[in-house]
């Protein structure tokens, strides 16, 4: 500890903590409570803007250590951080001068007022869809839907529902597993759904978050589609139902495909990884191959709520394009999140009445097989 730093009162501390609502000033991580067990915890720094000692961070040339001193208890001179942002700011002061720390700070503060001083006015069901045909058991804890929904200031006004799908049996994935899956999903959206109409109001805003095949994922965003508003979120091995980075840029597509009136196109959309062209051509050997693809293909590419939405607004681009050019169905082949795939099939519905066929791969070959129709399915009922 250097010399002539200073303690700040735990009184003021106190206060401090208060005043921000126990988040980080910086990166509003939720301070009070533990990201991986959930349980109450106190992970917040008070932190300096001018340093407590004349030799910190930001501290200038003049700063005596009664200055120092005078500055340690002053609450306008502090804020509540995360470790995390508390490190950056003191590492890299050049990068945080004091002007732009205050302005952050007198802003934060003014997020927490107004948060405070408004009643939350979007009433809202959160529902989450699994899929059992992983080989390990996946789930995903509805508490962690519950504070989700409550960050983004809609209030959940039930339990989220879970929506899961049929085991697979011996026969895979056949029709009658998509037929069970969207059963099961209909049967919440229609029932389950209707019990809280009085409470949700008349446009509520449903929190949805999935995990399961590609083909039943789009299902569930095609029966959403646009008669339920709904928020997208998206379960991250590391950061649960948390956005892993709220500031990160969004992810760059390019789409490519050779104008053809008579062509069956293959959609290849290569976003959480890759799909080499030859296990489309396997089956397909005659298509025409459209590709959509992430600059960087990787299973961590969704890093907060914009890159879904941007990738809804780049997809529908593509598949305009690809209906405008043959009225062929559009053979769809997917490696993307799963949050991805629920946007693609929410799109799949007043705007696109075009065939679509959704491939998936299967077990033991991991080769593609034509799964669903996704029209056919819609027109059944
Ligand atoms: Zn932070």
């Amino acid at each position: 500890m250097a010399e002539n730093r200073f303690d700040t009162d735990p009184k003021v501390k106190n206060y401090v903590w208060s005043r921000a609502a126990g988040h980080c000033e910086l990166c509003s991580l939720d301070l009070t409570q533990d990201l991986i067990t959930l349980t109450p915890a106190k992970l917040g720094e008070v932190a300096h803007i001018i340093p407590a000692s004349p030799k910190g961070p930001r501290s200038d040339t003049n700063q005596t250590p009664e200055i120092s001193e005078a500055l340690t208890d002053d609450p306008n001179n502090l804020m509540l951080l995360c470790p995390t942002c508390h490190n950056i700011i003191d590492k890299t002061p050049d990068g945080y001068p004091k002007d732009d720390l205050t302005a952050v700070h007198q802003a934060f503060l003014s997020k927490v007022e107004f948060a405070a001083n408004h009643a939350i006015t979007h009433p809202s069901a959160g529902i989450i869809i699994i899929g059992k045909h992983f080989e390990t058991p996946v789930r995903i804890d509805p508490g962690e839907l519950q504070q989700a929904l409550w960050r983004d200031a809609i209030q959940p006004i039930c339990r989220p529902l879970t929506i899961e799908g049929p085991v697979v049996d011996r026969y895979g994935r056949d029709d009658r597993y998509y037929e069970q899956f969207k059963s099961n999903i209909n049967q919440k959206l229609e029932h389950d759904l209707t019990l809280y109409r009085g409470r949700l109001g008349d446009n509520p805003i449903i929190g949805v978050v999935g995990i399961a095949d590609i083909p039943s994922l789009m299902i569930f965003g095609q029966q959403l589609g646009d008669r339920i508003r709904h928020k997208i979120y998206s379960s991250n091995r590391n950061t649960r139902l948390r956005w892993p980075d709220v500031n990160a840029p969004v992810p760059e597509f390019k789409f490519s495909f050779t104008e053809n009136g008579d062509a069956e196109y293959a959609l290849v959309m290569s976003i959480s990884g890759d799909i080499p062209d030859r296990d489309v051509l396997s089956i397909l050997p005659n298509c025409s191959i459209a590709k959509f693809s992430a600059t960087m293909p990787n299973y961590n590419i969704v890093q907060n709520e914009e890159a879904i939405s941007h990738f809804g607004i780049e997809i529908q681009k593509a598949l305009s394009q690809l209906e405008a050019s043959s009225p062929k169905p559009i053979h769809v082949f997917a490696a993307i999140p799963a949050a991805m795939a629920i946007k693609f099939g929410s799109l799949l519905t007043t705007n696109h009445k075009h065939p679509y066929a959704i491939y998936d791969r299967d077990p033991p070959s991991n080769a593609f097989r034509l799964h669903i129709k996704l029209n056919e399915l819609k027109e059944k009922r």
